[in-house]
Parts: C-alpha cells; sequence; structure tokens
C-alpha cells in the first residue's frame, strides 16, 4: 500500500511542535564546503527560518573554534547567533534542551568522531539537526567526521568558493601560512579557496 501523503493544515498546527507528523521526524542536514563557501552562512539561515516559526533552536559549536567570541557563531560576512561551545561531542548530549527542534552544528571536523553518533541520536529522536563544516583539511584530504556525517545525512548541500587566483568553482582551502597542524583554526589572514587546479600550483 503507498503511504499517505501528509495533510498539512495551516492553521491547526500547534505553534512548536515537538516533532514533525506522526512518525516522529529527525533528519540530518550537512552543509559542507571549503573555507569562504558560505557554510556558516547558510547554517545561520536556516536557523533564522526555523526560529521565525517559532521552532526551538539551540546551536552547538567546538570549544577549539575559538576565532571569535565563543557564545556565538559567526560567518565571514558577520552575521552571527548565539552558540554554545563544547569540548566533546558528548557534551552536547547534556546540554541540548528536551524541547529543542532544531539543532545546529558549526565547524562540525574540530569534533571528534563521538559527534557522528551524537547528531544521529539527535536525528533518532526526532529533531532536526543541521551540521556545516569543512570537507577537506589544507591537504585536500577529506575530512572522516565530515565525510561521516556527509554519509548519514539524508540532505548534503556541498558550497563552492570561488579561486581567488582564478575566478573558476574552488573546492580546497590552501593555507597561507607554513605550518603541519591539520587543524589550524583560523580566517582569511591565513587561507584562500583555491580550484584544483590552482590548490596544486601552491
Ligand atoms: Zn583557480
Amino acid at each position: 500500500m503507498r503511504p499517505r501523503a501528509k495533510v498539512v493544515r495551516n492553521g491547526h498546527r500547534p505553534a512548536a511542535p515537538v516533532s514533525w507528523g506522526h512518525h516522529g521526524g529527525g533528519w540530518i542536514e550537512a552543509v559542507v564546503g571549503s573555507m569562504f563557501s558560505g557554510k556558516t552562512q547558510e547554517l545561520i539561515r536556516r536557523l533564522r527560518l526555523a526560529a521565525i516559526a517559532r521552532q526551538k533552536v539551540q546551536v552547538f559549536n567546538s570549544a577549539l573554534d575559538v576565532r571569535y567570541a565563543k557564545d556565538h557563531i559567526v560567518s565571514h560576512d558577520l552575521s552571527k547567533t548565539p552558540s554554545i561551545a563544547v569540548a566533546r561531542a558528548r557534551d552536547i548530549l547534556s546540554r541540548v534542551e528536551p524541547d529543542a527542534q532544531v539543532i545546529g552544528v558549526d565547524e562540525v571536523q574540530f569534533f571528534d568522531d563521538e559527534i557522528v553518533s551524537v547528531c544521529e541520536r539527535l536525528a533518532d529522536e526526532g529533531r532536526r539537526v543541521i551540521v556545516a563544516g569543512l570537507d577537506q583539511d589544507f591537504r585536500g584530504e577529506p575530512f572522516p567526521v565530515t565525510c561521516r556525517l556527509m554519509g548519514v545525512a539524508e540532505f548534503v548541500t556541498k558550497n563552492l568558493a570561488i579561486c581567488s587566483i582564478c575566478g573558476n568553482p574552488a573546492n580546497r582551502s590552501r593555507r597561507l601560512s607554513p605550518g603541519k597542524k591539520v587543524i589550524d583554526v583560523g580566517a582569511a589572514d591565513k587561507y584562500e579557496a583555491r580550484c584544483r587546479r590552482c590548490f596544486k600550483k601552491g
């Protein structure tokens, strides 16, 4: 038997349902890409739309991301939204409010491996989970945590930046300063978006 299409009766829904419909709802959206591809901007946009719909939103970031104020996530265009900085992925579970419907996680590549099961658990509970993060490190190697989240997510959005050398679509982040650390927190002064070809040229 074909499942019946869900009927949305505007005006007859509570303002802030804990989950969507009778089937529990819950899913993961991954917004990934290189530096300067607008990932955090896109995350903030989705969270704001949810807040306009009076859904309860909570945002988390890693305590490792110290570029800006710790109690906010901030995109390069300086739009910002309050967030809770946590040291470990599992800390999200103890800080999440029981009635939070939409959970945002920024710079997800900074988290430990457990972030994958944490996001799955939140989605299984009927919440909408939106993660944003880098898909590749400065060497052009995929970030395992981001890739695993892309694998389990219902929706994946891959953003591209613009190559700062040739203007083509760019999906890599070239580090301008020397150093071998895979995670090096920084922004415009340390990184540049590069296309595949210009990334190889160094
Ligand atoms: Zn290029």
